[in-house]
């Protein structure tokens, strides 16, 4: 089967990163095609020397030349490739949700090898999401083993953003199997109880990706005043009246995500007063607000969603951070988190003890976290690796 699919020559040397793991080729790297290829064509990638190294997708028209889609160029990527790949994915969350939880990132792109492919799983009801050409190309496979392998009442899709802006495709958002979901779908994460809106949601309606975190989070709660920033529909304060909190303040300036907040908290069995959802923006909150807290949590949205936002991004995160350090009693707990693709754990470590040190504090870092193991990166992809947080104690 060698010769079934089409072939793109790499510059001399440049197949050593993708030797190295990482999934992507760019642009540069590339020498020249064989044929007239299209957006998401499938290629054999080969080294000058003409050795064939991996199978992928192709698209000229994405700065991002291959996408890796298997290390074995023999291999031919028909529907019973997707299905192994889609059990596969499935399998590995098997091993690794904790009891409780019916939502759950189910496949994650280049992380389960399905460039471009985003699968969440709401109880009843998938969201998909398709990030490049290659994989829409698919579609209608992924579709069907998705549907065969999981059961749901029904698979809507969100593909939309900068994603496929960058990938030159249109969005397309709607139902492409079965139900179309409620507005409100009830889902459960580790025993607790969330009401989600794929339709309209942010993401494609929860943070999957700080499910362990706010696990962190509910074991530091106990007797605690907390603040959570950026709080969305109110996930952490959850787990944190779960973890005893003696309050715990949701600040977020969507109000349609403050009355999810408000609705999780009563389900769950708190009450208002142990956590209020206040309608407001983080940064004048914690400029203004006069309380001190035993912990703070700060999530904002990505401040950095390009390369040039960078340095307008570090001075957001410094200011958020600089802020709620001034509110933190001695010895308090900050548990931070930037989801920034373009600002890298060891740079997010430096914005943050920039912002400590003008605070007139010093902390220790207790922890690092990320996105749980429903998450998997490669470990040569850097870029799948986006979201980064530091467990602080602050002290002055
Ligand atoms: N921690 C949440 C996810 C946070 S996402 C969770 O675990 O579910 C970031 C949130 O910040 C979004 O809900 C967004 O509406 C909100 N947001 C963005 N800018 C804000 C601002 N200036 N003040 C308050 N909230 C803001």
């Amino acid at each position: 089967m060698m010769d079934k699919y089409p072939r793109i020559f790499l510059k001399p040397g440049r197949d050593a990163s993708l030797s190295r793991g990482h999934p992507w080729v760019f642009s540069g790297a590339v020498a020249g095609v064989e044929g007239q290829l299209e957006p998401g064509d499938i290629v054999v990638a080969v080294t000058h020397e003409r050795q064939p190294l991996a199978l992928g997708f192709y698209n000229p028209a994405s700065d991002i030349s291959f996408r890796l889609l298997t290390a074995d160029p023999t291999v031919a990527v028909d529907h019973a490739f997707w299905r192994k790949r889609i059990r596969e994915a499935i399998s590995l969350r098997e091993k690794v949700l904790p009891g409780g939880t019916t939502a759950y990132r189910l496949i994650n792109a280049e992380g389960d090898w399905m460039p471009g492919l985003i699968v969440d799983r709401y109880a009843d009801y998938l969201a998909i999401s398709i990030e490049t050409a290659g994989m829409e190309r698919h579609r209608e496979a992924v579709v069907k083993i998705l549907a065969e392998e999981m059961q749901p009442l029904g698979i809507y899709e969100r593909s939309e953003g900068r994603a496929r802006q960058l990938e030159s495709l249109d969005e397309h958002n709607g139902a492409v199997y079965g139900e179309h979901p409620p507005p409100a779908i009830e889902i459960t994460e580790d025993h607790l109880c969330f009401k989600v809106d794929i339709v309209s949601g942010q993401k494609t309606g929860f943070f999957l990706d700080q499910r362990t975190n706010r696990n962190i989070v509910e074991r530091l709660s106990d007797e605690a005043n907390i603040l959570n920033c950026f709080s969305y529909t109110g996930a952490f304060s959850v787990y944190c009246a779960r973890g005893g909190a003696r309050r715990v303040i949701s600040v977020e300036s969507s109000e349609a995500a403050n009355e999810i907040a408000r609705w999780n908290i009563e389900k769950n069995g708190f009450s208002s007063e142990q956590c209020p959802v206040v309608k407001a923006d983080a940064f004048k909150y914690l400029r203004e607000t006069k309380e001190i807290f035993d912990l703070i949590i700060l999530d904002p949205p990505a401040f950095a969603k390009a390369k040039k936002d960078v340095t307008k991004a570090a001075r957001g995160y410094k200011d958020i951070n600089l802020q709620a350090a001034r509110l933190l009693r001695e010895g308090g707990l900050l548990a931070t988190f930037s989801c920034s693709n373009y600002i890298s754990e060891a740079l997010f470590q430096k914005i943050v003890l920039g912002a400590l040190r003008d605070a007139g504090k010093s902390a220790r870092l207790l922890q690092t976290m990320g996105a749980g193991p429903d998450h998997p990166t490669n470990l040569g992809h850097p870029e799948g690796h986006y979201l980064t947080g530091l467990l602080l104690i602050v002290t002055t």
